[in-house]
């Protein structure tokens, strides 16, 4: 009987079936490389932006987070803010993982250093040469907003030239619709309503600049409202902290473990990342175990009991979770952090 594709270990899924499909089938870990972002965009959920600290994961923190990540069997990547700002200190990392055998399956970027044919070709073919299988690159108004659209189609370009089409995380957008994307992100009612029509998790800067312009429900109403991935639940959010369910796992520059952006509920200086996971992330931490059993309701009991003035209604469930969360972060900065995503700069 033929082997499930997604059973089969993720590089025999990437080499075959390409990182596109591979991330839909092993789902993603990855190194958020820096908080500092060449842009800003409105629906950031870790509120990067070029105003964050200028700090970048070590390199010997690189290369051990890589390792740890490579362990889980998933697509891993390197993210960010934009890692390409800090592109030697990236390639310094990526080429000793990859003489490890934990080179990044890709990297995620926002093409705005894509300022000439030449750069394009020369970066692609480096990262080819460390080991580096693909890119994801986005496209849509609060990120073209910032990136001119010719960046963004040259990244593109190139990427499939270099890495194969599998291989390319991207919609392939003509300049003409990328111009659209950017006419829509440079007008606030425009993308107002793009932001109720295709709504991101209202945390981090999305939480801040893009919430209100969702309509309250009522508190009972948000209970089914799917999560950071999808998974419609009844007010817990186990799925975004099992480790078999959650579709995504983050560590940050400082060793933060995160899926939910601005809930850290790891660390993976003290141990290894799959230790864990296999341990499960709620079994040592009270505000984890919250989440996982009761969703963010029970922040909003925590938080009401010291003092936070709750609304009957919020646009969606985690806009409520993270309107709770600003409010206790300083009594529980450990979890509820790191300060970049809090910090409304
Ligand atoms: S969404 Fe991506 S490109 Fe936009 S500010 Fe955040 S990290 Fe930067
Ligand atoms: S409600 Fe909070 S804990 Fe649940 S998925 Fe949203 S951000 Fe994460």
């Amino acid at each position: 009987m033929a082997v499930d594709l997604r059973d089969r270990p993720v590089d025999e899924v990437v080499a075959e079936a390409g990182v596109g499909a591979a991330i839909g089938l092993k789902h993603v870990a990855s190194l958020l490389f820096t908080y500092r972002c060449t842009i800003a965009c409105q629906h950031c959920l870790f509120n990067c932006s070029p105003k964050r600290p200028d700090v970048c994961v070590s390199f010997e923190d690189g290369v051990e987070f890589m390792r740890q990540l490579r362990e889980t069997d998933r697509c891993i990547h390197i993210a960010g803010g934009e890692a390409m700002m800090y592109y030697d200190e990236m390639m310094a990392i990526c080429r000793a993982a990859n003489e490890i055998g934990a080179a990044p399956h890709f990297i995620e970027t926002n093409a705005s250093w894509c300022k000439s044919e030449e750069i394009a070709e020369t970066r692609y073919n480096e990262l080819l040469d460390t080991g580096v299988s693909g890119v994801l690159i986005s496209a849509d108004p609060y990120h073209q907003r910032f990136v001119p659209p010719e960046r963004r189609e040259r990244a593109y370009r190139w990427a499939v030239r270099v890495f194969g089409e599998k291989n390319v995380a991207a919609s392939n957008v003509s300049l003409e619709q990328l111009q659209e994307l950017r006419e829509i992100g440079r007008d606030p009612e425009r993308v107002a309503a793009y932001s109720r029509e295709h709504p991101p998790r209202f945390v981090g800067r999305a939480g801040e600049d893009l919430a209100s312009a969702s309509p309250d429900r009522p508190l009972a109403d948000l209970a089914d409202d799917p999560l950071w991935h999808g998974g419609n639940e009844t007010r817990h959010c186990r799925s975004e902290f099992d480790a078999d369910d959650m579709w995504e796992i983050h560590i940050d520059p400082y060793g933060n473990i995160q899926t939910c952006c601005g809930i850290v509920i790891g660390d993976a200086h003290e141990k290894p990342l799959v230790e864990w996971m296999e341990r499960g992330f709620h079994t040592d931490n009270d505000l984890v175990r919250m989440a996982y059993e009761e969703g963010p309701y029970a922040y909003l009991d925590l938080a009401r009991s010291r003092g936070f003035e709750a609304r009957e209604a919020y646009p969606q469930k985690c806009a409520m979770c993270w309107e709770a969360r600003k409010f206790l972060r300083p009594e529980y900065p450990e979890t509820f952090g790191p300060a970049e995503i809090y910090d409304p700069v």
